[in-house]
């Protein structure tokens, strides 16, 4: 058994100080509060539930900056698109694991403790599958396995290249699937996670572009786990499903779609006023990737109707241009009070805290879309965050104001240590592989942009 000791710590039913943990093959057995620390020797300052991610594509983060300089048109989405499809062409199965350990040092150090993997590379540089149809993921999961971090892998679903089941262009060939291979990719994938400790897994339909609803239907059985969909993140898909539908792509997701609490509709930026009503009333969680839809140019969530609908969200760092649980929730609240001009809209209610409102509100959804128990709580995991108390933006405060300063108020890292399952993999701000991870990383960058 494993026993830390904080002075105060962020529990499931609030703040607590003094708060002995007991962990016990990677659970907390035991909370007690208003303890005395003399007999421990792991003694910390600030414990905080681990955040989850609910919703990355590690391969991107090889590219991560090298889409900022502005092409011969008026640059967008669609031509980062076609960037991260070059990008894609060299990465090979060693390469995605390189790159996602990278990812994954970086999500643990940042306070993510799981990810949602949205994984759609899974085939060679021709478009063929590997002899294992699942090698990619069991990249992604040897990734996983090194750095510590748990894993919701999320196999996508991607057979079209846009709306009525158009031909996959080039570009799209490293993820295009039956729904027969499909199948044997999950088979392969489950096999995969056998052994990750905590490992769930989900299905991911790509988006109404990549995936009719008749194919939604048909892989669905294949697992009970979480099931994601890309939905509304562009105007222009807005526009292109009103033309080849008539309705709009969230209205047509849950006209068609069995959607409820299992799902997690990532992005769904624009939506009209019903829809987001109709959205919030589903169940299904919101995947907000505020840093990543900045970067994108794809427009702000309507969160404030969404929220007060009863909505629930979480975030994800999606392309993985940086990676910041802090910055995520900041930029997700900053991107409101630019839309609304006004401060603290997501707090919804008189006298709370934003970033209490904000950390909490992500922890619960991001742990219901990956189905994926999180919080400081007996029999949940034990995956903990502490701070360090001397940064200046947290010292000196109690409470939800200490959520407040590491949100909004702290610009170097306020993360001093991270536990997955007991086990501190960060101390001291650095993840213990940080340093043969990152070499890993640059090699590969080197290799594949020779
Ligand atoms: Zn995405």
């Amino acid at each position: 058994m494993t026993r830390l000791w904080f002075e105060t710590a962020y529990l499931a039913d609030g703040w607590a100080r003094h708060v002995t943990l007991d962990v016990t093959d990677g659970r907390i057995t035991a909370i007690t509060p208003d303890t005395d620390s003399s007999d421990i020797a792991e003694r910390h300052a600030i414990a905080l539930p681990g955040l989850p991610n609910l919703h990355s594509h590690a391969f991107q983060r090889a590219f991560a900056g090298n889409t900022e300089v502005r092409g011969p048109s008026s640059d967008s989405f669609w031509t980062w698109r076609e960037a991260m499809y070059r990008a894609v062409d060299r990465i090979d199965p060693s390469d995605v694991e390189a790159i996602a350990a990278q990812v994954y040092v970086e999500m643990l150090e940042a306070g993510f403790t799981r990810v949602g993997e949205f994984h759609y590379l899974h085939h060679d540089g021709d478009g063929r599958p590997y002899a294992d149809i699942g090698e990619l993921s069991h990249a992604i999961a040897a990734a996983a396995g090194e750095t510590g971090i748990a894993l919701t892998l999320l196999p996508v679903f991607y057979a079209h290249g846009g709306f009525g089941a158009q031909e996959p262009t080039h570009g799209q060939r490293r993820f295009i699937n039956d729904i027969n291979s499909f199948g044997r990719l999950i088979e392969s994938a489950r096999q995969g996670l056998e052994s990750l400790p905590d490992a769930v897994l989900g299905i991911a339909p790509h988006s109404l572009r990549a995936a009719t609803v008749e194919e939604i239907a048909a892989i669905l059985p294949l697992t009970d786990g979480p099931i994601h969909i890309h939905v509304a993140e562009q105007t222009k898909e807005v526009d292109d499903c009103l033309s080849w539908s008539g309705r709009r792509p969230v209205e047509y997701l849950l006209d068609n779609a069995p959607v409820d609490a299992r799902w997690c509709l990532i992005h769904a930026t624009h939506m009209t006023a019903t829809e987001t009503l109709a959205m919030a009333r589903s169940g299904a969680v919101a995947g907000l990737c505020p840093i990543t839809e900045a970067n994108l140019g794809d427009g702000i969530f309507p969160a404030p109707d969404f929220v007060a609908a009863g909505g629930r969200y979480g975030v994800g760092s999606d392309s993985n241009v940086l990676i910041n649980a802090a910055e995520e929730l900041r930029l997700l609240e900053y991107s409101q009070r630019l839309a609304h001009r006004a401060r603290n809209v997501l707090a919804m209610n008189e006298g709370r805290s934003t970033g209490e409102t904000l950390f909490g509100s992500a922890l619960k959804g991001g742990a219901q879309a990956l189905q994926g128990a999180a919080g400081l709580a007996v029999g949940a995991p034990a995956d903990i965050v502490s701070l360090d108390a001397g940064h200046p933006s947290i010292g000196g405060r109690s409470g939800a104001a200490i959520l407040d300063g590491f949100i909004f108020a702290a610009a170097r890292p306020a993360i001093d240590c991270v536990w997955r399952r007991g086990e501190k993999l960060v101390e001291g701000g650095h993840h213990h592989a940080r340093e043969s991870v990152a070499a890993r990383f640059r090699a590969t960058l080197a290799k594949i942009s020779a």
